[in-house]
């Protein structure tokens, strides 16, 4: 076992062994997951972190390249070497990592991701506490399940079990000086009080694609797209050029099928109506990510839920399409 004090040395340690650390830090807006220099301003005790892992490994703004019209050039811009430890992130973040590398990572991999990846060190910190948006049971996971993570911290009392998960977890730990623990066992999970039958719901989706349903549960969206700035397992994204008269920047950016202009084409737009475009979102995660990649692409974390500005409740609307005949 490890106390708090000990783990922050650790961490000042993987500083001071050149690794980029990202923890959780309490901000105005909340407790976001950011770049750190002082690991006494981690904070421990929040339930989740507004924004999620993908920050670090899919970047909200990212410059893929600079140009210059005049001399006729082009070079791309890498900054995807050097360590990375993420430290402090929740199980279900975790988890969705590794959703995001089965999509972004096999047949057709996206290199930037991947580098990033390559590099990443996952030290997640098990849940002591959930609120009332958390559904993670009801996905598969839990908040002590240790999927993606390299390294799983588990509270027990003051301290914290080390358990690690993966051969870089191991290695990680072994150059921090840092031993796993075995036999012992951690303070009981939080129960989760929410909780959704998804039993079915992909044969549903599998065919209901012009069922009426689409309309009533998504009457109250307004393709606003917090969900999915939110989601840790979105990951679209659009790419343009900001540019002035010569020199200019290629941008990749987030961008959601929330969205009116999302595929947007030059003869018209195939998602017309707020409906299609939800529709899209619903089944881009429990169907065709599960027809591609054999993965739901929701891990229960509830985001979507407490960031919804009208009382979108993806719990309610899964029922609603499990129940619809
Ligand atoms: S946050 Fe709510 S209103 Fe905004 S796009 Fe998502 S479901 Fe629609
Ligand atoms: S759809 Fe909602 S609950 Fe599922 S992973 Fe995304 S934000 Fe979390």
């Amino acid at each position: 076992m490890i106390s708090k004090e000990r783990l922050l040395d650790a961490i000042r340690e993987a500083g001071a062994k050149d690794y980029a650390v990202f923890a959780p830090v309490a901000k105005d807006a909340g407790v976001m997951l950011e770049e750190i220099d002082d690991p006494a301003s981690i904070n421990f005790d929040h339930v989740l972190t507004v924004n999620t892992l993908k920050d670090v490994g899919l970047p909200r703004v990212e410059a893929l390249a600079e140009f210059d019209r005049d001399a006729r050039t082009m070079e791309a811009i890498r900054d995807d070497d050097g360590k990375v430890l993420v430290f402090g992130s929740r199980p279900c973040d975790a988890a969705a990592q590794k959703i995001l590398d089965a999509i972004l990572i096999g047949e057709i991999t996206d290199s930037r991701y991947a580098a990033r990846r390559e590099r990443m060190v996952m030290m997640t910190l098990a849940c002591s506490t959930a609120d009332d948006a958390c559904f993670c049971s009801s996905m598969g996971y839990g908040p002590h399940d240790p999927t993606g993570s390299d390294v799983l911290l588990l509270p027990k009392g003051t301290e914290f079990i080390v358990r690690s998960h993966t051969p870089r977890g191991e290695e990680f730990l072994r150059e921090l000086g840092m031993t796993p623990d075995a036999d012992v066992e951690g303070d009981p999970p939080p129960e989760l009080k929410r909780k959704v039958e998804t039993g079915g719901l992909k044969e549903k989706l599998d065919k209901n694609f012009d069922d009426p349903i689409w309309n009533s549960v998504s009457e109250n969206c307004v393709s606003c797209g917090a969900c999915f700035y939110m989601c840790p397992t979105c990951h679209c994204f659009d790419v343009i050029d900001e540019s002035g008269l010569s020199r200019g920047r290629r941008l990749r950016l987030w961008d959601t099928c929330s969205f009116a202009g999302f595929t947007k084409m030059a003869s018209h737009q195939p998602r017309v109506g707020r409906h299609a475009r939800y529709r899209q979102r619903i089944m881009h995660k429990f169907k065709y990510t599960v027809d591609n990649v054999n993965l739901v692409a929701c891990v229960g974390d509830g985001r979507c839920i407490r960031a919804c500005p009208y009382g979108v409740d993806l719990c309610e609307v899964l029922e609603a399409l499990v129940g619809n005949e």
